[in-house]
């Protein structure tokens, strides 16, 4: 398998389909308590528990009346009050009305509610009404939202901050999802320091190690920090040994390039099979995929938006068929570059760029600046990729380009 215009490279898609075949969905699943389900997908559907509302009630703060009582200016005998919480319990007779707040049951006998600005006491207790008034208005039916036992979320479905309010309002305290990934996390290289470490000349703080593990973090994925591993093969072989028998993926991010101290492919070959190296992606050529016993190995390169692109674009779509989503291709809008942009067919690039519409309303789409694989600053300031395909070439002011708008956990 090879892309067409570099020979031995595979295309992002290919590299794509490749790994989601690769993997299987997690079997496992677990009941949680529902505010644990944020970000994790159901491993049983939910079904509505009950009607929503499961009472017609008021939608307004008003008088609750039988509409076939009311009379243009003819007085309504006040008989009592509803609250949100205390209904009123007798029944209400012809020319009664009752003060009834949002959200209070509907009363016996009444069928319309009446809004309190229509409404004037014309001497105590005697209430009239003015304006128009149609039967049924600004009552929230039973079930309206909601019927009980309709499906509210397939097998599948990853539970949002709104999904989780939804699943409340119906009294359901538990669900049951995909047990949360185990995802080991690795940088390689002597070069690198934790925070807090003070910098001799050549050292660099460990960076991809945090931006890892707050995409992990946000995706929902139990993480097994293993720190920072040098570049020493005995090293590296023990740290992978040790990830293999506790994570379901491991990720490293180093150490996969073709520098002579780059052991990484090396080790997973001889520990396991390496099945994927180097994509015809850039940044992120070097990225590589394998399987050490069960474990699916995720092999980043170390330039840290080299190491962004290819998680995003390639580790994401795996990982997230492994905690039980269902991937889907990325969604592609077309914008107006406002500038030119050197590029020769082979791989496909992934240009960090910020959209923007112009006065007519137009996508217009702009590169956030130098596009170096380490350069981090046109990372942050980006809220899209340009994405330009393998075999495109340069472009020109004014054309049409793919966006790609950042999506979670990205943004
Ligand atoms: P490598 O892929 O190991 O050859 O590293 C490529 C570049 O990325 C080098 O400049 C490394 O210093 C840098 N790099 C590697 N790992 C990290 C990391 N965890 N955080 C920040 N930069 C890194
Ligand atoms: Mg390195």
């Amino acid at each position: 398998m090879s892309c067409c215009n570099q020979p031995g490279l595979i295309s992002v898609d290919e590299a794509v389909n490749m790994l989601l075949a690769a993997v299987d969905t997690l079997t496992d699943y677990e009941t949680v308590p529902l505010l644990n389900a944020i970000n994790q997908y159901l491993a049983q559907p939910v079904y509505a528990q009950m009607d929503s509302p499961a009472w017609d009630n008021s939608a307004m703060d008003g008088y609750a009346i039988n509409f076939k009582s009311f009379h243009q200016d003819q007085p309504f005998t006040l008989v009592g009050k509803a609250f949100a919480g205390h209904p009123y319990k007798s029944t209400v007779e012809h020319g009664q009305c009752v003060r009834i707040m949002t959200g209070a049951p509907i009363p016996g006998g009444t069928d319309t509610v009446v809004m309190q600005e229509k409404a004037q006491e014309v001497s105590p207790g005697k209430i009239t009404f003015s304006g128009t008034v149609t039967q049924g208005d600004h009552i929230r039916v039973q079930g309206e939202d909601i019927k009980q036992g309709k499906l509210l979320f397939p097998v599948k479905h990853k539970c949002s901050a709104t999904n989780i309010g939804f699943m409340a309002a119906q009294g359901i305290p538990k669900v049951s999802v995909y047990r949360k990934l185990k995802v080991g996390l690795i940088s390689t290289g002597d070069e690198l320091k934790p925070l807090g470490a003070t910098l001799n000349m050549g050292d660099i703080y460990d960076s991809n190690r945090y931006m890892l593990l707050a995409l992990l973090a946000k995706i929902g994925c139990d993480v097994h920090d293993f720190g920072i591993v040098a570049d020493d093969p005995r090293l590296l072989r023990e740290t992978l040994i040790e990830a293999r028998e506790m994570c379901d993926v491991i990720i490293t991010s180093g150490g996969v390039s073709v520098g002579e101290a780059d052991y990484i492919k090396d080790i997973i070959s001889e520990l396991g099979e390496l099945h994927l190296w180097k994509v015809a992606i850039k940044p992120g050529k070097p990225f590589a995929y394998g399987k050490l016993s069960q474990t699916l190995f995720l092999g980043l390169p170390g330039n840290p938006v080299s190491a962004l692109v290819t998680f995003y674009k390639l580790a994401l779509p795996a990982i997230t068929k492994m905690q039980g989503g269902d991937y889907q291709p990325p969604m592609h809008l077309s914008a107006n570059i406002t500038h030119d942009l050197r590029k020769r067919p082979g791989r496909a690039e992934y240009i960090r760029a910020c959209y923007t519409t112009n006065n007519k309303g137009e996508l217009m789409v702009t590169s956030t600046g130098l596009q170096g694989s380490g350069i981090m600053s046109s990372l942050t300031d980006a809220n899209c990729f340009i994405v330009l395909d393998d075999v495109q070439g340069s472009v020109s002011s004014g054309e049409q380009v793919k966006v790609e708008l950042f999506q979670p956990p990205l943004l």
